[in-house]
């Protein structure tokens, strides 16, 4: 039976990989990628040249059923997302659920971990994050209102994502509900125009206003 690598990739900077993950995307038979041009441009980076499959959300079962039986065979794979750690807030979970009802404890899943928005954010936050909430990315239509209650009934510090179109919106719905929430934003993490916003809500959604509303957000609410 083969092994199944769980591996972290960089949310930005090529730099921030382990040698581990490099070493084991360079040795694994195969790597299965959220999107292998994104894959591609980090493999490229570090003249790997080992083989890519697609796996993403809309996979077909035929394609899990191929996994599973790469794993049979012996084959060692590596589970990469787009950035981050593959299972958060991506496809990579999925797949993992379905290997191990497929393989049981005959299959080792080993995890090489490494960088995640989430943990980037939660470092540089200077909010005490020995405790808090993950809730992924609001919901696009039904059940927004909720996911913000959520957030201000929320006994912990709350982190979540956002994408570059709504991040204002979804502000601006969580600031009506409650004008005092202290919140940390962060946009490009580890790039180029990684940018860091911190304050009260209204004043946070101002800086951000003022800039270019690209790239990717995460932000973590303080209601204290
Ligand atoms: N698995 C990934 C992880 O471990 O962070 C998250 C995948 S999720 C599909 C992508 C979202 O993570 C983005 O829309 C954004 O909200 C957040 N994100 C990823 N990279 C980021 C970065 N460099 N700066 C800020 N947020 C980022």
């Amino acid at each position: 039976m083969g092994t199944l690598y769980i591996v972290a990739t960089p949310i930005g900077n090529l730099e921030d990989i382990s040698k581990r993950a490099l070493r084991a995307l360079a040795e694994v038979d195969l790597i299965l990628c959220e999107d292998t041009r994104v894959t591609k441009k980090l493999l490229d980076h570090y003249q790997i040249k080992t083989p890519t499959l697609s796996y993403h959300q809309h996979s077909k079962l035929q394609k899990i059923e191929r996994v599973i039986n790469f794993l049979k065979e012996g084959k060692n794979l590596a589970l990469v997302s787009d950035a981050g750690t593959p299972g958060i807030s991506d496809p990579g979970g999925k797949l993992v659920k379905k290997v191990i009802e497929s393989l049981s404890s005959s299959v080792k899943i080993v995890p090489i971990p490494g960088p995640s928005a989430i943990s980037a954010i939660a470092g540089i936050s200077g909010f005490p994050m020995d405790k808090f909430l993950f809730l992924g990315f609001p919901p696009a239509k039904k059940k927004r209102k909720k996911f913000f209650e959520e957030i201000i009934n929320a006994k912990y510090l709350v982190v979540f994502y956002e994408s570059p179109h709504r991040i204002i919106k979804s502000l601006n719905e969580l600031g009506i509900m409650n004008e005092e929430l202290k919140i940390v934003v962060c946009r490009e993490l580890t790039k180029k125009f990684e940018t860091i916003y911190r304050g009260k809500i209204k004043e946070v959604i101002k800086q951000i206003e003022k800039d270019i509303i690209k790239g990717e957000f995460v932000v973590i609410v303080d209601k204290r």
